[in-house]
């Protein structure tokens, strides 16, 4: 059976990794392609596991070797993929997941157009302020630098989501966890024929509510915060009170709820 190149992206913060490692203990025959990068380890990154962590130079080496699947300058620093990933995957016949920036994620659908591509959305400015925040304090100290940095390139990011088949709105972790699992349980049901064991319908129709082109009422209060539709500027996000919370009194709710 043929694998299933799965392409995840969404501005840093946004709880693409989290999204990823909940979704691996959930559903089996998903590899992850541990990328290379330039950058330093976080927190409790650890090489090999997260990322494979290399030197410029190393990483422009295998770029001339033509190690690469696709690259990309991320925040100054160097991200690839390395092609033996996915040629491991497919002799295997086993999915793949792509964790990649918008750059590489349309370098790898201009050669792989069967690729399925899911882009994941924070509500909001604010909220996504709070979360890289916090993801900083969980690793000791906090950047307000580098947190700015990640929130002005954020609608960037966003603006690309049109490129992207799924969109998911990280709101509610648990909800935006069982939407990923759908969307993966939903393209092996179509490519594969592969069986759904449990509440097939559901599982379809949360994955078809997911599809881009059924999300334009869903997305419309998220792209106006980004002020990529209506009138707010780049430069006046609303990032609300200067607080560390998340409150999901204030993030309003999601008319795909259950
Ligand atoms: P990314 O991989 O997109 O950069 P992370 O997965 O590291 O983002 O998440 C950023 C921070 O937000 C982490 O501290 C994570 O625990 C938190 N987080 C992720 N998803 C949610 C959610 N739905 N609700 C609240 N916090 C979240
Ligand atoms: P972080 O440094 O926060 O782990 O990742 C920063 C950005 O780099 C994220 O958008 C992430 O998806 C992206 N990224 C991680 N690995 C790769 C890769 O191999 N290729 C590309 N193009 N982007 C990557």
């Amino acid at each position: 059976m043929a694998g299933i190149l799965f392409i995840i992206s969404a501005p840093s913060g946004s709880g693409k990794s989290t999204l990823v490692s909940e979704l691996r203990k959930q559903v089996s025959g998903v590899e992850f392609a541990i990328s290379w990068t330039t950058r330093p380890p976080r927190g409790s990154e650890e090489n090999g596991r997260e990322y494979n962590f290399t030197s410029r130079e190393e990483f422009q080496r295998m770029l001339d070797t033509n190690v690469f699947l696709e690259h990309a300058e991320v925040f100054g620093n160097f991200y690839g993929t390395a092609r033996k990933s996915l040629e491991e995957a497919r002799s295997a016949g086993h999915d793949l997941l792509l964790d990649i920036d918008v750059q590489g994620a349309s370098q790898v659908r201009a050669r792989m157009p069967e690729a399925v591509s899911i882009f994941v959305m924070p509500p909001n400015p604010r909220v996504l302020r709070t979360r890289l925040r916090n993801r900083s304090r969980a690793e000791g100290v906090v950047n307000e630098e580098e947190v700015y940095r990640r929130l002005n390139e954020a609608s960037k990011e966003i603006e690309n989501y049109r490129e992207y088949g799924y969109i998911l709105v990280n709101d509610i972790l648990d909800r935006a966890v069982a939407q990923l699992e759908a969307i993966v349980l939903a393209e092996r049901y179509y490519r594969n024929g592969e069986v759904i064991a449990y509440r097939s319908r559901r599982v379809l129709e949360v994955a078809a509510a997911c599809l881009q082109f059924n999300s334009q009422e869903r997305l419309k209060p998220v792209l106006e915060a980004f002020g990529i539709l209506g009138s707010t500027g780049q430069q006046q996000l609303d990032f609300g009170e200067d607080s560390d919370r998340e409150d999901p009194a204030q993030d309003g709710e999601d008319p795909n709820d259950d």
